[in-house]
């Protein structure tokens, strides 16, 4: 059952800016939706109001403690019909995130309509350059005035909205990426298969390390051993080794976020009749395959960038160029392929893009 979803109109839009000159979430639109949560009423009150400022209590249990997560996704247009991609398989994960967290599940229902609704009525928000996207952020926080630790009684999910520039407006240029094996993002039994704040403030000082070193971003080795290989922070890694398509696999190693945009190359890359592979991998069996020279390829994956390109990766010292340093015939292709879909110049056989209205 679909809850009605309030709509509250406000008069006072914005001006919509130049999407070529505002990068990554510096803009947000005229609305976002709210739903609140108690345990009386449970999630209750959906709502669509005027973009605006949120006021929490100094006590704010989720600035405290943490107790919060979020996903990202992306919407397009087709035409004049808003779509958005993987909209269903997004809000899934929402609740995965939530059941690791011990936040309540939001009724799905509510969610996705909740969702579709706010993109139908901010279409005009979305932009429609090549590359360029109507960023999607929900998240949900715990929202008790209350100093104690314990799992909260109150929560808020909101879904807020930001117009993004081309993430390569120049094309592709290989990032730079260095192997921590220092520092630890998540471990086994902990919280890196949720989508939470916690995981990226686990991240920022190692990020920061490696800025100053002249590396783009850090490839996080398994907190355990310090051998295995997990993801990027924000995206997840895959290598093309002697033609087979080889990823760490999230049901393998729990402390791996299991990315969508992964799970679509791999869906892609098998319907293109290659190899498909998800195990434990080694950064020693990296190094090697590197040496022997059957590396072929290295590629971030996330909603923000899609497909990133790795041009060299550090590990303890040295450096190892991956394909000369350039772009990989396949994650090119891989990338023209999923943003062809993006923007509905490529046929969506795998059923992808959801339409808002
Ligand atoms: C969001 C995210 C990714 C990428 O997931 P997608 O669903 O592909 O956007 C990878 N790792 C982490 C830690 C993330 O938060």
């Amino acid at each position: 059952m679909v809850a009605d979803i309030k709509f509250v109109e406000t008069k006072n839009l914005k001006a919509k800016p130049d999407v070529s000159k505002i990068g990554f979430g510096t803009h947000f639109t005229d609305y976002m939706f709210v739903m609140d949560y108690n345990t009386a009423d449970g999630w209750h009150d959906a709502r669509i109001v005027p973009y605006e400022n949120i006021s929490v209590s100094p006590a704010n249990t989720t600035l405290h403690y943490g107790q919060a997560i979020f996903d990202g996704l992306k919407a397009y247009k087709h035409g004049d019909k808003p779509v958005i991609f993987r909209a269903s398989t997004h809000m899934q994960r929402l609740n995965i995130s939530a059941k690791i967290l011990d936040i309540p599940e939001v009724p799905f229902d509510i969610a996705l309509a909740g969702l579709k609704k706010l993109i139908a009525i901010e279409k005009d928000w979305i932009p429609t350059g090549k590359g360029q996207s109507l960023y999607i952020r929900p998240f949900i926080f715990a929202d008790d005035p209350y100093l104690g630790v314990r799992v909260s009684q109150t929560y808020k999910f909101l879904i807020i909205l930001s117009p993004v520039a081309a993430y390569y407006a120049h094309g592709f240029s290989p990032v730079k990426i260095m192997v921590e094996s220092e520092y630890v993002r998540a471990v086994r039994g902990g919280l890196g298969a949720a989508k939470t704040p916690a995981n990226y403030a686990a991240s920022l000082h190692a990020g920061l390390i490696a800025h100053d070193k002249g590396y783009d971003q850090v490839l996080w080795l398994d907190g355990v051993e310090r051998k295995y290989i997990e993801e990027v922070g924000s995206m997840n890694i895959l290598f093309k080794i002697k033609g087979e398509i080889v990823s760490p696999s999230p049901k393998l190693q729990t402390s791996i976020l299991d990315g969508i945009t992964r799970r679509t190359v791999n869906e892609i890359a098998k319907d293109w009749g290659y190899p498909v592979v998800e195990r434990k991998i080694s950064i020693d069996e990296i190094i090697q395959a590197h040496n022997d020279g059957t590396l072929e390829e290295v590629f971030g994956s996330g909603t923000a960038a899609v497909i990133s390109p790795v041009g060299v990766l550090e590990y303890k010292g040295k450096e190892y160029v991956i394909n000369g340093g350039k772009t990989g015939d396949f994650a090119q292709k891989m990338y023209d392929y999923i943003e062809g879909i993006h923007m509905g110049t490529i046929e969506d056989k795998f059923g992808y893009v959801e339409a808002a209205e």
